[in-house]
């Protein structure tokens, strides 16, 4: 047996008979778009994270967008997202026409640097030319970003704080679940997402009313009371049935015991590791929902000869990410001297995911151990 990035057949094998009835059923009843599996899903995934409002829409990139298309976010907007994250943080911004700014991470925790943050606020404030409106922090790789020290900064600024937890579903901080973080936040159900469907999926989380109602009617053509009286422009922006059918089932694994058993992995990733890469940093009272297991080489070279040493025997790993945002083709600077980068050069991903076995976590650890120590 090879062993995957992300095992998500052996996910469904554990549970093929509970999805197979759950698509069933759904096939049974003819209803395809909307209906109760949609509706209790909504509760569920409130409920869990803790919020009062979910809104499942098509994927996680629609779920920002809407969310921007909301607050009216557009041309001569600032809105601040870390430089280093999946390239849809960035997109949805420059998509809704607004401009987006692009702030250094932490390098212990990968999240947006709330120092940095302000700095950036306070430059965009004084160059006068952009309206600071809003925060997009990130979930990477399943921590949680440093909400305490941002939710203050954008009180201070009068900023909202959209939190992007496309990543972060599962994790907490203090007991605080990921997804109900600042004014608004988001998730996707990717299928390699920490919650995934077998398609595209995504939800919104927010404790306010009035933005719920909003979006609610963004997400099918801004209809009004009525499907066929349209009051706005939106989109059309659905999670399926089948799609909320099975998350269902999902989600009662996630919350049983996938979370907990990708925590006791990376205790053993941290424990055999240490010492010999840079493992993930959890500063105290954080939780994450490991999206990723993601460590830290000494450089460039390093990383290439354990990818490629691993890659021969079969064992998967990847680079999230090769590249800042700001380093993208269509967003590059050209005024601007880019240095290498340290970190991108040095993130490694490891096979990571609830149904890794222990004979494989073994072999994968055994083989770095080989290779580095
Ligand atoms: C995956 C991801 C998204 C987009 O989600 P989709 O469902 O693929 O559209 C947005 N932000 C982050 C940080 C992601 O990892």
């Amino acid at each position: 047996m090879t062993i995957e990035f992300r095992d998500l057949k052996r996910q469904y094998q554990t549970y093929k008979s509970e999805i197979d009835q759950a698509i069933a059923d759904v096939l049974k009843s003819g209803t395809f778009i909307g209906g109760e599996p949609v509706k209790v899903l909504e509760k569920e995934l409130a409920d869990y994270v803790g919020v009062k409002h979910c809104i499942t829409c098509a994927n996680g990139t629609d779920a920002l967008t809407l969310v921007l298309l909301a607050w009216g976010i557009g041309e001569g907007d600032a809105v601040f997202v870390p430089d280093f994250t999946f390239f849809a943080t960035a997109e949805v911004v420059a998509y809704a026409k607004a401009t987006p700014i692009f702030i250094e991470v932490d390098e212990r925790t990968f999240n947006m640097d709330p120092q940095k943050l302000e700095n950036a606020i306070k430059e965009v404030i004084s160059e006068g030319k952009l309206n600071p409106k809003v925060i997009i922090p990130v979930d990477l790789f399943g921590l949680p970003a440093n909400y305490l020290e941002i939710e203050q900064i954008g009180l201070k600024y009068e900023l909202l704080v959209l939190e992007d937890g496309a990543q972060g579903f599962g994790g907490h901080i203090n007991g605080k679940r990921a997804c109900s973080f600042g004014h608004a936040a988001t998730t996707s159900f990717f299928p390699a997402k920490p919650l995934g469907c077998y398609g595209d999926g995504g939800a919104i989380f927010t404790n306010d009313d009035e933005l719920a109602e909003l979006l609610n009617s963004l997400k099918v053509h801004g209809k009004g009371k009525d499907k066929y009286d349209n009051v706005r422009i939106g989109m059309n922006s659905r999670l399926d049935t089948i799609q909320a059918a099975i998350l269902r089932v999902k989600l009662k694994a996630f919350i049983e015991h996938e979370v907990e058993d990708v925590n006791k992995i990376a205790s053993i990733y941290n424990r055999e590791l240490n010492g010999i890469v840079e493992t993930p940093y959890i500063p105290e009272g954080y939780y994450s929902s490991y999206a990723q297991y993601t460590v830290k080489l000494h450089n460039k070279e390093e990383r290439e000869k354990l990818q490629n040493f691993l890659e021969a025997l079969e064992i998967p790993t990847i680079v999230y990410y090769s590249k800042k945002i700001s380093e993208q083709t269509v967003f590059i600077n050209k005024m601007k001297e880019y240095e290498t980068d340290n970190l991108t050069d040095r993130v490694l991903s490891l096979p990571m995911h609830p149904y890794l076995k222990d004979k494989d976590l073994h072999e994968i650890l055994k083989n770095i151990q080989l290779m580095l120590k």
